[in-house]
């Protein structure tokens, strides 16, 4: 590969299972970065081992099964979000490792007697990355594209920034995975479409509808699920085979972790396995052992039928969501010129067929489901150089609302969702008491009507109000977010032009 300036912007795709590296040579040619192993996937895992061995990687991965509860994996659909509305007790049902709330209003993990925050893994995973392209492209990499999920709120986005602060990594600019994979798609093909995007990863469910025009790509609507992947599906299998287990010996699997790994490795790879065939093999020899010492087998045969009964739930979800962003973007399956499948998930027959059913087309083979979001954000790398030729625009929205918090807990929408950005909304505020220095707002992002049932993005307290009466200062509050989807607030004296000062009182870590 020809030589490339030291100051070169990598793609990476930072994923839940799995990341990946790109970068674009002269002329926006574009090469996926390969591991040692000549793979270009790196698994997106952390472990230690008994020797206090910090692992990340295939060499993580190669553990796992003998050190389930000190390897952390799919942290990222953790990273920014608050312990709340169960998802402890969710993740927790479905990993060996331990999680806790923290803090500060976010999730932490346990690794062998310590406690991390989930930046800091995706930090560790993101640094191993870029160890990775380094050592390939002969210089240190200090500056990246990064992908998330569409679905994404601002507090995730800042998780992800911080985690290459943390690791001396200038994250120049986050994007959404479906945006990137249509960059991949679109570019250099003087397209006039409109495509859906279809993204079913191993954590997350993006959808977005976007317009291409050349080298303009306007992002209409998006939605996702953030704890809808692969995983999911693997879940469907585990929870099949633990109860047929369970049935024929009367034991409880779910209490120890080593056969619980055993387990989660093989329904994954029987899931895979069964996208290329109708039938597999589910054996494990000596799982566990009878009261009475002797050891027992799993030993079940899956069908493609069966797996597709057990996950039929997690594809209609899917496409309730598909069919609600069509909605909000106000398009119909006929305007549609291509769906486009992007994540190993989408591989299943069964998914493809679903879509061809409800499209009344095949989806678009125009891009690789695994490479396509690390190509696109290598491509959008290269049009931030300075020595570019590749001028691009990129129109996005924002996924949910972002509002504020109103009498009652009431959430006050200042930024709809699928609001294009960058975007920026004023909001008049007055003091509410005589000689008021301080005015606090707290600052949401989420659809439901109730701000406890949103993300709390933060609180935001404006000091230096000039003394009055109370109603006689008026404030303006403004509202800004970037073409990353991070916000910024910030609030000013409408009858004197001063800014106020701004303290954000809840850290976004
Ligand atoms: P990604 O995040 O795009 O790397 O997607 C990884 C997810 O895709 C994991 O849950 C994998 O189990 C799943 N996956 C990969 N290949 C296949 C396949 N051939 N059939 C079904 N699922 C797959």
């Amino acid at each position: 590969m020809e030589k490339l300036p030291p100051d070169t912007i990598v793609g990476i795709d930072l994923g839940t299972t799995n990341s990946c590296a790109a970068v674009a040579t002269g002329g926006g040619q574009v090469k996926l970065i390969p591991h040692k192993g000549g793979e270009y996937t790196i698994p997106s895992i952390f472990a230690i081992d008994d020797k206090g061995h910090e692992l990340i990687g295939h060499d993580a991965k190669r553990q796992w099964q003998l050190n389930p509860r000190n390897t952390l994996y799919a942290t990222k659909r953790l990273i920014g979000r608050s312990p709340k509305d169960g998802i402890v007790e969710t993740v927790q049902r479905s990993v060996q490792y331990r999680l806790h709330g923290g803090e500060h209003n976010d999730v932490e993990l346990d690794c062998h007697g310590r406690t991390f925050q989930v930046q800091d893994v995706a930090a560790k995973i993101l640094a191993k990355i870029r160890d990775v392209a380094s050592d390939h492209l002969g210089f240190k990499v200090r500056r990246a594209v990064v992908t998330v999920p569409a679905y994404f709120t601002d507090r995730q986005r800042q998780g992800v920034k911080e985690a290459g602060r943390l690791i001396d990594l200038e994250v120049v600019r986050i994007i959404n995975e479906p945006t990137a994979a249509s960059l991949a798609y679109g570019i250099g093909r003087k397209l006039d479409e409109r495509v859906l995007v279809y993204d079913l990863g191993g954590g997350t469910f993006d959808v977005s509808i976007i317009e291409i025009r050349d080298r303009v790509f306007e992002v209409k609507a998006t939605g996702g699920d953030i704890f809808l992947g692969g995983i999911d599906f693997d879940d469907a299998v585990i929870r099949h085979v633990l109860e047929d287990f369970e049935k024929k010996h009367g034991i409880d699997l779910t209490g120890d972790p080593v056969a619980m790994q055993r387990v989660r490795d093989l329904a994954e790879r029987t899931k895979i396995d069964l996208s290329a065939r109708t039938e597999a093999p589910f054996s494990i020899p000596f799982i566990t052992m009878t009261p009475q010492g002797q050891p027992l087998n799993m030993d079940l045969r899956f069908t493609r039928t069966l797996l597709e009964e057990l996950t039929r739930g997690l594809v209609q979800r899917t496409l309730d969501i598909v069919e609600q962003v069509m909605a909000e973007a106000r398009v119909e399956r006929k305007d549609l010129d291509e769906v486009m499948l992007v994540g190993g998930q989408t591989r299943m027959p069964f998914v493809q067929q679903t879509l061809t059913h409800y499209f009344k087309k095949p989806p678009s083979k125009g891009v690789h489901p695994d490479e396509a979001v690390a190509i696109g954000a290598a491509l959008y790398a290269w049009s931030l150089q300075d020595n570019s030729d590749l001028k691009l625009q990129l129109l996005d929205v924002i996924p949910m609302a972002i509002g504020l918090e109103a009498a009652g807990g009431a959430m006050h929408v200042v930024l709809p969702r699928n609001a294009p950005i960058p975007n920026a909304k004023a909001l008049a505020a007055t003091s509410s008491a005589d000689n008021q220095s301080e005015l606090m707002v707290r600052i949401f992002q989420g659809d439901r009507p109730d701000t406890s049932r949103n993300e709390l993005l933060g609180e935001f307290v404006f000091g230096g109000v000039r003394p009055a009466r109370a109603g006689s200062v008026r404030l303006e509050i403004l509202f800004e977010v970037s073409i990353e989807g991070i916000l910024t607030v910030s609030a000013s004296d409408l009858d004197t032009g001063r800014q106020m000062k701004t303290t954000l009182r809840v850290t976004q870590s």
